[in-house]
């Protein structure tokens, strides 16, 4: 909530009228300062929104609005949206020789699922096509989601979760062990120890990373770089493990990732294979392909998810006001999803956000980054990037739990990532 600050202090520590209002800028009736300015900020919410999009729609970006209603149109094509949803399918299947016949893909997961009590093939089955294969994923979830992706009962499901609760033994501990389980945390660098440091060490698994910046800051650098660094080994700086990458712009390109391979003097063709890659059309498309994920994370050894970019469909598809609050409902589910997949499979999960300006804003930074409060709560850690000299950029924590709000400055080059 932000601070009310009241002008108009006669010297003897009492208000006087009028209550000038320094954030509205206008004068409070008084009696009702508080109810007055709880409306202006809910107005100034709808405003931001008028705003980015109003934004949105500027000469520049003329083009990508053009092609995300083209997008629009095509995805209200049910045969289309079909056709999306067969290839995604056969590409995932594809891409990790996904075993149709679910009974003879009993990992040790599934094991444990099929243990908890009441659990038959059939309810097996229900769990596991809906990406319930771990008593962490059925413990993480809250029942309602269960419910409705799994089909199974309210009754059944309660079941599960508890039993799965207390196999995974979650309840209280005492903070010596959430230090030991700190200590277990691994980081991808980023190609640059200037960003690293200021990210603690680098891209820290089981966490929401989010980078935001306008465009051409690097976002979509970065994300390329950190697909090639968490295939390395851990005394290098990665995973040892692969990346999941959900582009819903179009902007992956396998060129970037063989010239920063080759800048390592890595294998271009065993670091492309060993990227799994969707593309999103709409945002349906989107959450579909992170619901789908969770069956190949396990298969695939993969250690990252990014998502580039993480809003700009919700941003297109739910425009105006009175779609908002759905927009942030799908949102917030979405980020839920990708939340819970980084604390099942201990992954680093990164995405990207845009920025619009602010044009009301006269002081500090003129920009915001969209999604609203919603990302801001989802993100463990949120790094701004702007850009600086040249091929100089700009780097700068926002909101971490235990980061100085600092900055660092690095390179993008031909070969990827680089300090200054
Ligand atoms: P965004 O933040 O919009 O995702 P990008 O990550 O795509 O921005 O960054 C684009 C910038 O990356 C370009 O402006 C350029 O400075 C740099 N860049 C892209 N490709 C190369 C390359 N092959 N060599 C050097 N710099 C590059
Ligand atoms: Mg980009």
């Amino acid at each position: 909530m932000t601070t009310v600050e009241i002008d108009g202090n006669n010297g003897n520590g009492k208000m006087t009228e009028p209550y000038y209002c320094i954030e509205c800028e206008r004068n409070h009736t008084k009696g009702k300062i508080y109810k007055e300015h709880l409306k202006y900020a809910q107005d100034e919410d709808v405003k931001d929104e008028e705003v980015e999009i109003e934004l949105f729609t500027s000469e520049d970006d003329e083009e990508i609005i053009e092609a995300f209603k083209e997008l629009g149109q095509e995805a209200e094509d049910e045969e289309i949206v079909e056709e999306i949803e067969d290839s995604l399918e056969d590409s995932l299947e594809d891409a990790d020789n996904i075993d149709d016949n679910i009974e003879n893909d009993i990992d040790e997961c599934v094991v444990a699922v099929k243990s908890l009590p009441g659990v038959g093939e059939a309810t097996l089955n229900k769990l596991i096509k809906a990406g319930f294969n771990s008593l962490e994923a059925i413990a993480y979830t809250p029942p309602s989601i269960i419910i409705e992706e799994s089909g199974l009962g309210e009754k059944t499901t309660a079941k599960l979760i508890k039993a799965s609760m207390e196999k995974l033994n979650i309840g209280f501990k005492s903070a010596e062990i959430v230090w030991e389980d700190r200590k277990k945390i691994d980081r991808i660098s980023t190609g640059s120890h200037e960003l690293d440091d200021l990210l603690g060490g680098g891209i820290e698994t089981g966490s929401l990373i989010e980078f935001y910046g306008e465009f051409r800051t690097g976002k979509t650098q970065i994300m390329h770089q950190l697909c090639v660094n968490a295939q390395l080994s851990k005394e290098q700086g990665g995973l040892e493990g692969n990346a999941l990458y959900i582009d819903t712009e179009g902007t992956f390109r396998p060129e970037r990732i063989v010239q920063m391979s080759e800048a390592q003097d890595l294998d271009h063709a065993k670091i492309l294979k060993n990227i799994v890659y969707g593309r999103a059309y709409n945002s349906d498309h989107q959450i579909l392909l992170v619901k789908e994920a969770a069956n190949i994370i396990k298969k695939k050894n993969i250690k990252l998810i990014i998502v580039d970019s993480l809003i700009s469909h919700f941003r297109s598809e739910y425009i105006g006001r009175g779609t908002l609050a759905s927009r942030q409902q799908f949102l917030n589910r979405h980020l839920h999803d990708l939340l819970r997949l980084s604390e099942i499979h201990h992954l680093a999960v990164v995405v990207t956000n845009q920025v619009s300006a602010k044009p009301d804003v006269f002081y500090g930074n003129p920009t915001t980054h969209t999604g609203g409060h919603i990302v801001a709560h989802c993100s463990t850690i949120r790094v701004y990037l702007r850009k600086g000299k040249g091929e100089q950029r700009i780097a700068k924590v926002v909101d971490a739990p235990n980061l100085p709000e600092s900055e660092a400055v690095f390179c993008i080059t031909e070969g990827g990532i680089i300090d200054s």
